[in-house]
């Protein structure tokens, strides 16, 4: 992932700057950050305007309260993720064109064994010559007619490859979420819409974060669906980031849909949740820009505050020590719940 930068749109090889940004946000309106990364050296931000709490802003749907009618969602196995989580970390790393990302990508298919899976592999064009990409979607159906993507990545950091960086928050969180999301997901059919489960690839860049350096996979797959008129039946996208935080706080996107975060932080006070939500704001680029551009209503849920000053962002210190299954609990209910608000919808 990665935050636009102001106007110039310029990017710092991921959202480094506002780990920078976040002590100081709630007492600056402006302010100019510098950063630097482990991939491709320091940039500098411009001004950023100051976060504001999703309850300040001027939305009618942050006042209108979750849709009537709506049911309770059911509550992820936060253990049984954990465990997923683990044994996806202990491949080591697993960025695209790897063994270690073939062998993800066989647990990954072994655990939706039996359910009705679309296998999307390309090969890409990258700055590292072709490489093998690969996105693993599972459907799950629904009587109400429309789909509702939940997405998240699990290739690792390229250009850390050979560091021993394994990724445990980025990239094993989101992989271990989504395993465990398909458990709650498959057996009778759904009363609203499909859900489907995106396994995203090649999200990370494979030398440093351009437009075309990066979120591979979910370009592919929405050129793709837009191509084929799939697209039209994608009522949401929820997209699942760095989340397994034990100290999670995640933020409130300005890439993403407004409507679709006041749903988020809905479903997130309805389960006693919302502290973790939405302190912070910025402008990410992450695995939900391309649909965002073809008008998808996306929602991109991201805790961009790892370790004080984002210290363990896209270093080998993103270790399963930092995260605890009580965030997985977290985001992992709150998606669920904002897809049965949805439903209601
Ligand atoms: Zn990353």
């Amino acid at each position: 992932m990665n935050v636009a930068i102001g106007r110039s749109n310029r990017n710092c090889c991921g959202p480094c700057w506002v780990t920078h940004l976040i002590p100081v946000l709630l007492s600056l309106t402006m302010l100019s950050i510098g950063c630097s990364s482990s991939t491709d050296g320091a940039h500098r931000a411009e001004a950023i305007p100051a976060s504001q709490p999703a309850s300040s802003q001027a939305n009618p749907n942050s006042l209108a309260g979750p849709p009537a009618g709506a049911q309770l969602a059911p509550t992820i196995n936060a253990a049984r993720a954990m465990g997923y989580l683990k044994e996806i970390v202990a491949f080591g790393p697993r960025p695209i064109g790897t063994k270690n990302h073939e062998r993800l990508e066989e647990y990954i298919l072994a655990h939706l064994k039996g359910d009705e899976v679309e296998d999307d592999r390309f090969v890409a064009d990258t700055p590292a010559g072709k490489l093998p990409v690969r996105n693993i979607i599972a459907k799950y159906p629904g009587t109400k007619d429309g789909v509702i993507v939940i997405a998240g990545h699990y290739d690792t950091n390229y250009p850390l490859r050979d560091t021993g960086y394994v990724g445990a928050n980025d990239g094993g969180s989101s992989a271990a979420i989504l395993l465990e999301f398909a458990n709650q997901l498959r057996g009778k059919k759904r009363d609203g819409y499909s859900v489907w489960l995106v396994f995203a690839d090649g999200e990370e860049a494979v030398k440093s974060w351009t437009d075309t350096d990066s979120v591979y996979g979910m370009r592919h797959l929405a050129a793709r669906w837009q191509k084929d008129q799939t697209l039209k039946k994608i009522k949401a996208l929820l997209l699942a980031d760095m989340i397994g935080d034990q100290d999670l706080n995640i933020l409130r996107d300005q890439n993403s849909t407004p409507w679709l975060e006041d749903l988020v932080y809905q479903a997130a006070t309805k389960l006693g949740y919302q502290s973790h939500f939405f302190e912070q704001t910025a402008p990410m680029e992450d695995d939900h820009i391309p649909f965002v551009k073809l008008g998808i209503p996306s929602a991109d849920l991201i805790d961009f505050e790892y370790g004080y000053g984002n210290v363990f962002w896209h270093t080998p210190q993103d270790t399963v020590d930092k995260l605890s299954p009580k965030s997985l609990q977290i985001v992992g209910d709150v998606i669920l719940q904002t897809v049965w608000f949805l439903d209601a919808r």
